[in-house]
């Protein structure tokens, strides 16, 4: 039987529209509600990477947010939202993310309840092809159902970001630089990112594809109205589907290669795509960030490391709030005149530093040479 992903039209930040694609996408599919049940609980997993408000395309739009509240309320379910964004994952870090990113409103409008719960659970998971356990935010854990809500953006270290590493946010705060410390190779990564998908298999992915986010992404980027939902029980089916709609060639996705690799993928002929057709988006491809790391040939260690991609950290933006520095992963980070500089032998290309910088002043660097060789 081919996996199924629905593909919604829908144009606008608006709650009642939203949430009739929504009723509309599991009356045609029923069998994706299979197991929830009345009176149980559902996590909503969302993209609040960092405060910023929705307009600026970082995190999951309120308005798909409180549709999917008011969807499962309205099937008896208990919704808990949550995230782990970067940084310290603390209450109060928490508290001012969801005021921000609008979320607060929708548990006041909902009764939805927000997660406060900053403990970890360590889970299991022995078929994991890179990483056998996972130090997972207990609300995952401890939720009947877990429903993702991903945002469709461009990474800076992955190139997309979509339903299979929307979850990499189930893991806490900090912990996250380890992953990044122990697989600072970027297939290495997304074989850690699939074995995380697996481990989590949460019942749904919702996508906001509304609008997306190319260029720097995931929080650098250009805003992108893609006008679109799309909805599935299958990560690797989503991002397919989803990176083919705004022009990412799948294969150079590397969650997405290696999933393949995997055999948990094989390509978009091999997959139903319910709802509207791909070939009604006409839509200019996303720019998006050249990611490949390695050459494949010797290169002496002194040419590389001055083709290599670097953090720069713009003086005039900098505000001094130190978050590149708290969040990067090797500490290769430190000040000089109350700006960052980074100590190159140590960086990894990780570029979380620029991912998390709330006043966008990292830019990452690229040789014209290295870029031409793909470095
Ligand atoms: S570069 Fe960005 S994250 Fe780092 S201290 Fe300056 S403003 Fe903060
Ligand atoms: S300086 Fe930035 S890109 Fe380099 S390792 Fe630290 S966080 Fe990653």
């Amino acid at each position: 039987m081919k996996r199924k992903v629905a593909l919604m039209s829908c144009t606008e930040y608006d709650v009642i529209k939203i949430k009739e694609a929504l009723e509309e996408t599991f009356r045609d599919n029923p069998e994706w509600l299979e197991g929830f049940t009345a009176g149980e609980s559902v996590f909503l997993k969302l993209n609040l990477l960092l405060k910023k408000k929705p307009q600026e395309a970082v995190t999951t739009h309120p308005a798909i947010v409180e549709a999917v509240v008011r969807f499962f309320q309205d099937r008896q379910l208990k919704v808990i939202i949550g995230d782990s964004p970067g940084g310290p994952y603390l209450p109060s870090r928490l508290k001012n993310i969801y005021r921000v990113c609008g979320i607060e409103d929708v548990a006041e409008r909902t009764g939805a309840e927000l997660n406060y719960d900053v403990t970890e659970t360590v889970v299991t998971f022995s078929s994991g092809k890179v990483v056998r356990s996972f130090p997972i935010i207990t609300p995952v854990v401890k939720a009947d159902k877990v429903v993702s809500l991903p945002k469709l953006k461009t990474h800076m270290m992955m190139k997309y970001t979509g339903a299979v590493k929307n979850l990499f946010g189930t893991i806490p705060g900090l912990k996250k630089a380890d992953y990044h410390l122990k697989m600072p190779e970027v297939t290495n990564f997304a074989d850690m990112l699939i074995d995380l998908a697996l481990c989590v298999k949460p019942s749904l992915h919702i996508m906001d594809a509304i609008v997306g986010m190319e260029g720097a992404g995931p929080s650098n980027g250009i805003s992108r109205q893609v006008g679109a939902l799309l909805i599935s029980d299958d990560p690797f089916a989503l991002d397919v589907v989803a990176t083919s709609l705004v022009g990412i060639r799948p294969e150079s996705v590397p969650t997405i290669t290696q999933a393949q690799k995997r055999g948990l993928m094989t390509n978009i002929n091999d997959l139903e795509i319910r709802g509207e057709s791909l070939n009604g988006w006409k839509l200019k491809p996303f720019k998006t960030p050249q990611i490949k790391e390695k050459v494949n040939f010797p290169i002496p260690e002194y040419i590389s490391r001055i083709l290599r991609p670097k953090p720069i950290f713009k003086k005039d933006k900098c505000i001094g709030c130190g978050e590149c520095i708290a969040n990067c992963p090797p500490k290769a980070l430190s000040w000089d005149k109350g700006v960052p500089v980074v100590d190159l032998d140590a960086c990894i290309r990780c570029f979380c530093c620029q991912e998390l910088c709330p006043q966008g002043a990292i830019k990452v660097k690229r040789n014209i040479l290295g870029k031409f060789l793909e470095m």
